[in-house]
C-alpha cells in the first residue's frame, strides 16, 4: 500500500536488514532495537493489524506464527530448556502501534 513503510521495505524501495524472505513473509532487524535481538516479521499482504483480520486470513496468521520460532532460533535466540524469546504485537494506535502494517516483534538474547 502506498505510503506504508513496511510495504516499501517489501518492495525494496527502502532498505532494511532483511534476515528472512519467502513468498509470503519478510523478516528484518528492527531499526531501534529494544533487546539484544529484535526482529520484525511481516506478511507481504498489507493487513493493517490483527483488528483488521478476517476468517480468510487464517492461513496467513497460522503460517506467520509457525515461522516465528524458526526465525528466532535461526537468528540467535537460544532454543532448548533455558532459551526462549518474547513476541509482541501492538494492535492499534491506542495500544502503541506505530506502523499500520501487521507485524510481530521477536525479542531475544536476554542474559546472553
Ligand atoms: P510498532 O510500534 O509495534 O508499530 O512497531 C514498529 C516498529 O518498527 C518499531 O519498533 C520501529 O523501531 C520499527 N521500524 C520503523 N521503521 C523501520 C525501518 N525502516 N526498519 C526497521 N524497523 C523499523
Ligand atoms: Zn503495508
Amino acid at each position: 500500500m502506498k505510503d506504508c513503510i513496511f510495504c516499501k521495505i517489501i518492495e525494496k524501495k527502502i532498505p532494511a536488514n532483511i534476515i528472512y524472505e519467502d513468498e509470503y513473509f519478510l523478516a528484518f532487524h528492527d531499526i531501534k532495537p529494544a533487546a539484544p535481538i529484535h526482529l520484525l516479521i511481516i506478511p507481504k499482504k498489507h493487513i493493517e493489524s490483527l483488528k483488521n483480520t478476517h476468517q480468510n486470513d487464517e492461513i496467513w496468521l497460522g503460517k506467520m506464527l509457525l515461522l516465528i520460532p524458526k526465525i528466532a532460533f535461526a537468528n540467535g535466540c537460544k532454543s532448548g530448556i533455558d532459551g526462549g524469546f518474547r513476541i509482541i504485537n501492538n494492535c492499534g494506535a491506542a495500544a502503541g502501534q506505530e506502523v499500520p502494517h501487521l507485524h510481530f516483534h521477536i525479542l531475544g538474547g536476554f542474559g546472553t
